[in-house]
């Protein structure tokens, strides 16, 4: 039986999970990083924490027999996608990067792009004096020394320090809605945005919401998926692709 493994912790990996989970003669296990307390569980086999490097998900790999590699983590997981890229060429397995498109501007949009955090935190005090930060709960260190400004810091779990002496956490996982956003901004008195281009419908009404008011938005853009790693954008492309791979007609499957 083909064994597809899927690196997660995303929207689409769990779709992906679920689109193949039940095609004869397939077996598909998702792999959690193991960050978040409650994770939503995808279809299939399940398995979490890290690898051990690029080495241990090798091991993996040989060990447990996997046909297909998915690299379905978020674009800004690079460390896992370079593993992923490692332990694809060490093995011989084919790798496959599930990767939402990112985010692109329209008219009445003020986005700022940066290819950092630092460079974020080093442009904020330039356009706002109070922060709605949705980078996540790592790298909130980057802005920590800023102490003029005001930060209302939203993530799943709890930041980790160091932080900007004057931060509000908001712990909350998305999909949001447009008017929950608009109330959120208005509400907090925010005047400046910084996410990261995460792509994605679920958290994307944040930036309408900023383009509503006004509002600059500063966006993190995303590191480029290791060199020669075949991407599909969604998840219809995906499973057309591990069809040809695996020779299966897997299309059929629902999701
Ligand atoms: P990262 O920096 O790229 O990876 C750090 C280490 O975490 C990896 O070397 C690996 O440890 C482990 N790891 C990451 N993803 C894993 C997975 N799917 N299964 C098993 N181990 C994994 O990753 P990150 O940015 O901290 O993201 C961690 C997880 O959160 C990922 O699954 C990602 O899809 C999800 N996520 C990330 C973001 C974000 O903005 N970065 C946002 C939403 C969700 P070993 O080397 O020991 O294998």
């Amino acid at each position: 039986m083909a064994h597809v493994l899927i690196l997660g912790g995303t929207t689409e990996a769990r779709a992906l999970a679920s689109a193949l989970t039940g095609a004869a003669a397939l077996r598909v296990t998702s792999s959690l990083a193991g960050r978040v307390a409650e994770p939503r569980l995808p279809a299939g086999e399940v398995r979490i924490g890290g690898f051990g490097g690029p080495d241990g998900l090798a091991d993996w790999l040989r060990a447990e027999r996997v046909d297909a590699l998915v690299d379905a983590t978020h674009p800004f997981a690079a460390a896992m996608s370079h593993n992923a890229a490692l332990a694809a060429a060490a093995t011989g397995v084919p790798l496959l990067a599930l990767r939402r498109p990112g985010w692109t501007p329209v008219a009445g949009d003020r986005w700022h792009p940066v290819a950092s955090l630092a460079s974020a935190a080093a442009l904020l005090p330039s356009l706002g004096r109070r922060v709605f930060l949705t980078t996540g709960r790592q790298g909130i260190g980057a802005f920590a020394r800023l102490d003029g400004l005001h930060f209302l810091a939203r993530s799943v779990e709890p930041p980790e320090p160091p932080m900007p002496a004057a931060t509000e956490v908001l712990l909350d996982r998305g999909p949001f809605t447009l008017d929950g956003e608009r109330e959120l901004l208005r509400a907090h008195r925010i005047d400046v945005l910084v996410t990261k281009d995460s792509g994605g419908a679920a958290t994307a009404p944040k930036l309408t919401a900023a383009r509503e008011l006004g509002l600059p938005v500063v966006i993190v853009e995303r590191p480029a998926v290791p060199a020669g790693v075949p991407v599909a954008p969604d998840v219809p492309a995906a499973v057309g692709r591990l069809e040809r791979l695996l020779g299966l007609g897997i299309t059929t499957v629902g999701g």
